[in-house]
């Protein structure tokens, strides 16, 4: 997808602050960090939103959890604590249109869910 800005990063067009990839994933810090960890995970492969996916999609659904634990462990967080969040859709509050799992700790998180 030429116009997704996921897609770019992933190809290397757009610089981004890159913490982990493989094959599947690529997981880099968001440029607008709401907690001192805020860190985007990310499968290669062009997928619009969660709602989206289906039975076909669960070994990279599990993938992208397992990517964000290991991101978690190798920030440090894995003991204190984070939370993990996807955005689907408009009043998900997704912005961009590539599936992507944010990340976040570092410190305590608000009881607020939504
Ligand atoms: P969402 O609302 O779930 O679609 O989240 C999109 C996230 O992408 C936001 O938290 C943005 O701060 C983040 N973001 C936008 N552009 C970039 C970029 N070039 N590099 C890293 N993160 C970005
Ligand atoms: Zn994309």
């Amino acid at each position: 997808m030429e116009d997704c800005l996921f897609c770019r990063i992933i190809a290397g067009e757009i610089p981004s602050d890159k913490l982990y990839e493989d094959d599947g994933f690529i997981a880099f810090r968001d440029i607008n960090p709401q907690s001192p960890v805020h860190v985007l995970v990310v499968p290669k492969k062009h997928k619009e939103r969660l709602a989206d996916c289906s039975d076909n999609d669960k070994t990279m659904l599990s993938g992208l959890l397992l990517v964000a634990n290991k991101v978690a462990r190798d920030e440090g967080i894995a003991e204190s604590g984070y939370r993990v969040t996807i955005n689907s859709g408009p009043e998900g509050g997704q912005l961009i249109y590539h599936l992507h799992l944010h990340l976040m700790g570092g410190h305590k998180l608000s009881d607020q869910m939504g």
